[in-house]
């Protein structure tokens, strides 16, 4: 199957034409007369994202608004989410998959996906989630975490469940927060590496805790998982600790994510600490771009369109320059393809064809304007048109 894409603006660079053949992207003279044309008129190409932070289990994207309690606590959002769950219409595939099709439609490649797995909830969500995925596959490649929300610890059977989980099809084991929430690191560090050799999964562990006491929690992490062999498949999620402590410090931090090959996600939540992107970046460290839960009982905020977190996160960087703007978007297209274990999608010659059409200046002014995304192909084939997903 070949495609010829005419009069587009890679990166909003100058118009060229696009030769896509057998998914990937090729020399424009390689495609074959008479193949599909695209008329981009004009219109900036740019690849399609990794929301590699999110909880579509969780979503009520679609459903009727839910008014939700003042809540700080931690336990507090725990114990509210378990009680509105129990009163949301529709199932968790129908849920997810809405949010999934709105993912794709505002050019979403990709998601990882932290899914609740609890003896209160059975398998009940990584089924749900499993099958919206399954029948979004053309379009979207979705990772389950299976994501032990309540604890390990503190909520017990949550290890058999998760060994459950595993079997029955995530793809990575989740974690959170072992010593604040769990009260019993080494128990549920123990629980989790043990889970990652047997199923030979990697690790994303949630890790909310502050200052300097977080930051020797990354650090012990990495430590582990690099005694437990598993170099390059442990991601810390959140890590906001890194966002308060002193450059010193940090670069201690810093070398221990190396040494394990560490990799982290932030989501820019509005009452965290912001991850020193500059100084993990420059070191080497994978930072993926997320938007964790949308619209869920813990939120009302945040909708699939990994652009608008792009936009967020420079808005919360305070970066004006078109290159730090149109940074926050790369953020979102590229880092984490390495721990995701993705293609790279970059637009460059062999990357798979994964990218959208907008109408648009340049890059920084699409991040901040956020425009229409008029066609959206994954891998070559169209899959969303005009903010509609065809799946
Ligand atoms: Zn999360």
């Amino acid at each position: 199957m070949s495609v010829l894409v005419r009069e587009v603006r890679p990166w909003g660079g100058p118009l060229t034409d696009m030769g896509i053949v057998d998914g990937v992207f090729v020399s424009p003279e390689l495609v074959e007369p008479g193949s599909a044309v695209i008329e981009g008129e004009g219109r900036i190409a740019l690849p399609t994202a990794i929301n590699s932070h999110v909880h579509p289990d969780k979503t009520m994207w679609g459903e009727s608004w839910l008014s939700r309690p003042p809540m700080r606590e931690l336990t507090e959002l725990i114990d509210f989410d378990v009680e509105a769950r129990r009163g949301l219409g529709d199932t968790v595939a129908t849920r997810a998959g809405r949010l999934m099709r709105d993912a794709v439609a505002t050019g979403t490649r990709a998601m990882r996906a932290h899914v609740d797995v609890a003896p209160v909830y059975g398998l009940d969500n990584v089924v749900g989630t499993v099958e919206a995925a399954t029948a979004l596959s053309q379009a979207l490649d979705v990772q389950v975490v299976a994501f032990p929300q309540l604890g390990v610890m503190r909520a017990p059977g949550t290890a058999d469940v998760m060994r459950q989980a595993m079997t029955a099809g995530a793809d990575l084991v989740g974690g959170l927060d072992p010593w604040s929430l769990d009260g019993d690191a080494e128990g549920q560090m123990s629980v989790l590496f043990s889970l990652a050799h047997e199923f030979d999964a990697g690790i994303d562990l949630h890790l909310h805790d502050h200052r300097d006491e977080g930051a020797l929690m990354v650090r012990t992490l990495a430590e582990r998982a690099l005694a437990e062999g598993l170099y390059g498949r442990l991601t810390i999620s959140h890590a906001f600790a890194l966002g308060e402590i002193s450059s010193d410090l940090l670069v201690l931090v810093i070398d221990a994510l190396l040494a394990g090959g560490v990799s982290l996600t932030t989501c820019a939540h509005g009452d965290a600490p912001l991850l020193p992107l500059r100084e993990l970046i420059a070191a080497g460290v994978p930072v993926g771009l997320g938007t964790d839960g949308i619209r869920d009982p813990w939120s009302p905020y945040g909708s699939p369109d990994m652009v608008e977190r792009a936009w967020l996160t420079a808005y919360r960087l305070g970066v004006s320059s078109d290159e730090e703007v149109a940074d926050q978007y790369r953020l979102a297209v590229d880092a984490a393809s390495h721990f995701l274990g993705l293609a790279p999608s970059r637009l460059h010659m062999g990357d798979p064809a994964d990218f959208m059409l907008v109408r648009g200046e340049c890059p920084a002014q699409i991040v901040v304007d956020r425009p229409p995304r008029d066609l959206v192909l994954r891998r070559g084939e169209i899959v969303a048109v005009d903010g509609k997903c065809l799946l």
